[in-house]
């Protein structure tokens, strides 16, 4: 199983795990309530996931400039 870890605001790939044996719970994606993990997760035709993020570029900005998080995600 591949995992895709895509910034959320850029849309940068930030990693890629691929491990047969990476689990949910190994991830700390368990922690999530439904409602989130439907908007962070997606399911991919091949069976791989892809896990919406932040990028460390999108945090500082957004951390310097809050007011952006409130345009910078992309309408999907
Ligand atoms: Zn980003």
């Amino acid at each position: 199983m591949t995992i895709q870890y895509v910034c959320r605001h850029c849309g940068s790939v930030i990693g890629v795990l691929d491990g047969g044996a990476v689990s949910e719970s190994r991830l700390g994606l368990h922690f999530l309530t439904l409602a989130e993990r439907r908007d962070i997760i997606a399911y991919n035709a091949d069976g791989g996931m892809t896990v919406k993020v932040v990028c460390e570029f999108c945090r500082e900005a957004l951390e310097a400039n809050p007011e952006l998080s409130l345009v910078g995600s992309p309408l999907q």
